[in-house]
């Protein structure tokens, strides 16, 4: 059949390649540990379980409104208030198929051919495809480890010009598990003062802080953050719900409507119970999110910790979501085990064959230099997944 232009210039996802060795290797009984996870282990906690199946139970199973439930758009607002100081009125709020459909959406109802998306490194793998997808182009600003992989308010200044449509910032970081201060974020919003330059957050990761880290929302930084903002969020990450598909945009009524338009004929609304469930984990799930935070904070510490003993890997703490993403550039260029290992996805496709540890290359986010492990794992998993490194890094 015929592929489109536009289907053929999205390429297969980079990370897929180790993924998929992964599960061939698990197949085939080999005891692999698995970094290279991009959601919670938990299961999603059972009060939701219960609230959906009571919700099917009670027939909550037709068409909602496009933009959804208005009892899930109230809690949203309620939750925006109450975490994030942030006003809306539900009328500012969409919930969208997962976070993933957020991003997508948000890009196709405000951006055009030819404007210019500025994007720091690490990027997630999907903002630039997205930007792309809507005739945009990414511009992509290369960070710093110095700066703790943060762009600054120098770089950012450097990179507008009059194409420049939106800057997407996405804190705490996926891969780069990095958090960005109030300070960073205020010093951002300045250089953006006195422009028509809108701003994308990705906030999915905001519940998964550790240590003193405090998670602020751009958009609450001042009232010119608010009205150039679309927040976005989820409840994929903090509630473990990857699979229920449930993400949500908040800004100015004229984008969240047209988002709402292109929705309305793209995918309807979310799944129906699911939404209903949604409002009691929005109400009820500060516990449950909690008990998870200070189980990822530990192992996150321990990760980190252990990298950084491992001579030529680099690592910072991480203060958001739930990856370390050290600099391994040192052992870029040698031979390990026998085989030469150039580029992270070498490293990647050679610690699998030859240690059994999964983990995701850097290159496809914009970090060459870098290697993302996830510890939505076991702590014992991930002892026994550093002890393999080490030893691998060694021969
Ligand atoms: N944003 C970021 C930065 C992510 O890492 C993810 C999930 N990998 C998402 C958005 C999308 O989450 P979901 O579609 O599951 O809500």
């Amino acid at each position: 059949m015929k592929i489109s232009k536009r289907a053929q210039a999205v390429p297969p996802s980079a990370t897929m390649a180790v993924t998929a060795r992964a599960k061939e290797l698990k197949a085939q009984g080999v005891d692999v540990v698995n970094f290279a996870a991009g959601e919670p282990d938990f299961d999603t906690p059972d009060f939701i379980k219960a609230a959906a199946v009571d919700a099917l139970g009670g027939g909550q199973t037709k068409y909602t409104a496009a933009a959804g439930i208005n009892e899930l758009k109230i809690a949203i607002a309620e939750k925006l208030q109450r975490d994030n100081n942030l006003t809306y009125s539900p009328d500012q709020i969409i919930v969208n198929i997962g976070a993933k459909h957020s991003v997508y959406e948000s890009i196709q109802a405000t951006l055009d051919e030819g404007d210019e998306v500025i994007l720091p490194t690490p990027y997630w793998v999907t903002y630039p495809e997205a930007i792309k997808l809507a005739q945009a182009a990414p511009k992509i600003v290369q960070t710093s480890r110095e700066e703790g992989y943060k762009i600054t308010p120098q770089q950012l200044k450097a990179a507008i010009n009059d194409k420049t449509a939106m800057l997407l910032l996405n804190s705490p970081n996926n891969p780069g598990g990095f958090t960005y201060t109030p300070q960073e974020l205020a010093a951002l919003a300045a250089v953006l003062e006195g422009t028509d330059i809108m701003v994308l957050s990705d906030e999915i990761y905001e519940k998964l802080v550790y240590g003193k880290t405090k998670f602020v929302s751009f958009a609450s930084l001042s009232e010119d953050a608010y009205n150039r903002t679309l927040t976005i969020n989820g409840l994929s990450k903090a509630f473990a719900m990857t699979g229920w598909r449930l993400g949500y945009t908040a800004g100015p009524v004229d984008a969240i409507k047209a988002m709402g338009r292109l929705q309305s004929h793209m995918t309807q609304g979310a799944v129906t119970f699911a939404q209903v469930a949604a409002v009691v984990a929005l109400k009820q799930g500060d516990e449950a999110i909690e008990k998870m935070r200070l189980e990822f904070e530990k192992r996150g510490a321990y990760m980190a910790e252990r990298l950084n003993t491992i001579e030529g890997v680099l690592c910072d703490e991480p203060t958001g979501a739930f990856y370390c993403f050290p600099d391994v550039s040192a052992h870029l260029g040698r031979n390990i085990g026998g085989a030469k290992v150039d580029t992270s996805l070498d490293f990647a496709k050679v610690l699998l064959e030859q240690a059994n540890v999964a983990l995701v290359p850097g290159a496809p986010f914009g970090c060459p230099g870098n290697v993302r492990l996830s510890f939505a794992c076991s702590l014992e998993q991930i002892a026994k997944g550093l002890d393999r490194i080490e030893k691998w890094l060694k021969s």
